[in-house]
């Protein structure tokens, strides 16, 4: 009775062992994703060259640009 007792034991630790480790690595694993940067296109300005996220550009006329400055400066020049 007190070897059946014992597996019991040995098997409840492995279980707990487990359990615990699989969370850790799924803990890692999520961490590792939001550490991760997203990836996102990148454009290049049309008057300076600069490449920049798209998201933080300025478009006119399918032409990207870095910042209101060089949007007015480009269409300045091609006016
Ligand atoms: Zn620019």
């Amino acid at each position: 009775m007190s070897r059946l007792l014992f597996l019991i034991v040995i098997f409840a630790l492995i279980y707990l062992l487990l359990k615990s480790y699989l969370k850790q690595v799924r803990k890692n694993d999520k961490s590792e994703q939001t550490g991760s940067v997203p990836t996102e296109d990148m454009v290049c300005c049309a008057h300076c060259g600069v490449h920049l996220p798209k998201h933080e550009s300025m478009v006119t006329d399918d032409m990207y640009f870095c910042s209101e400055a060089h949007r007015r400066a480009h269409a300045d020049k091609h006016q």
